[in-house]
């Protein structure tokens, strides 16, 4: 039985982050469809803020966002804010307005993030007594991706990632985040992947302790070189051009670059801010992205602001 606390008359306005993959090994397809996972996952602060209102009926908007995003049942978000009250039998129709920086379909998982924000943003609109352990198991249920976003910092998840352990790495990164023309479907990138692995298989990445140790350094050139991903592969693939944006990141100086996730979008690492600083502009004149952002980690995940 849910309990339940004040209800705030609303608007609820909630802050969440996008995140990088610091590791992502991905394991042979199952028989179910699904390949196991161990990835680190990490937040950064490049978000999302949902403002969240009683309304008429269920609506979402957004704005700002790089591609086309579903604005009825179909956006994480309005589906997390339905299925939170089907679990708990409290709330009504909500007005969901997204403003996003995160990428769309960018291997940054800002469609998770914004389902992370709507399911902690209702719960506080509706006044409900959740535990984060309660929240994150419907996140669960919405994505693989969507409890780091509730949880944010640094963390293991292995399974389909949705299993999170967190990893004390408290030195802060510093990134620079190149933001691709279009974006990748998760499911497609998988694909490819099984396709690529089926003719000759491509190198894996190492076991995750390397980045474990890595962050517990707190040496950024060591975290640098642990960066890995099986889905890099498949990402430059089918967008061979992501192979010049990791080589040009390299050459303006980053400590280590990687495609985030299933890509488009690459993340590159840098010494500290002023050297991030000198990336992106390094990057932006080279030709090879949309457009680039600079962003640092770890950052809390999703939270209320008002
Ligand atoms: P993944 O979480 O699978 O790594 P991603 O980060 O690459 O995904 P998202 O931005 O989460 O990509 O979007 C994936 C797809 O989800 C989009 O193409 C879009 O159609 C759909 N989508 C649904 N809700 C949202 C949302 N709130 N924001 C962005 N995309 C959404």
């Amino acid at each position: 039985m849910t309990r339940r606390s004040s209800q705030t008359p609303g608007p609820v306005r909630v802050r969440v982050p996008g995140k990088i993959n610091l590791h992502l090994s991905v394991g042979d397809l199952r028989a179910d469809g699904y390949h196991d996972l161990v990835t680190v996952f990490h937040a950064v602060d490049l978000v999302d803020e949902l403002t969240i209102s009683p309304a008429e009926r269920h609506t979402v908007s957004t704005e700002g966002a790089s591609a086309a995003v579903p604005t009825g049942g179909k956006n994480l978000a309005g589906a997390a804010a339905r299925l939170l009250a089907k679990r708990t039998k409290a709330g009504g129709p909500v007005a969901i307005q997204i403003s996003k920086q995160i990428p769309v379909a960018g291997g940054m998982a800002g469609g998770s993030a914004d389902a992370a924000g709507a399911l902690l943003g209702c719960a506080a609109l509706w006044g409900l007594e959740l535990t984060r352990d309660q929240l994150s198991e419907i996140a669960a249920e919405l994505g693989s991706d969507v409890p780091f976003a509730l949880a944010g910092g640094t963390a293991v998840g292995t399974g389909r990632g949705e299993r999170l352990s967190p990893v004390l790495a408290r030195t802060p990164l510093h990134w620079v985040l190149a933001l691709a023309d279009g974006g990748l479907s998760t499911p497609a990138v998988f694909a490819e992947l099984d396709r690529l692995r089926s003719h000759a298989d491509p190198p894996r990445v190492a076991g995750v302790q390397d980045m474990l140790t890595a962050l517990s350094s707190g040496d950024p050139a060591q975290v640098g070189a642990a960066l890995g991903n099986d889905l890099q592969a498949a990402a430059i693939s089918l967008q061979p051009g992501l192979r010049r944006t990791l080589r040009a990141g390299l050459a303006a100086g980053a400590l280590g670059g990687v495609v985030s996730g299933s890509g488009p979008t690459v993340a590159l690492l840098c010494a500290d801010p002023a050297a991030a600083a000198e990336v992106a502009a390094e990057l932006a004149g080279s030709g090879t992205c949309r457009s680039v952002r600079v962003a640092s980690g770890p950052a809390p995940g999703a939270r209320v602001i008002g």
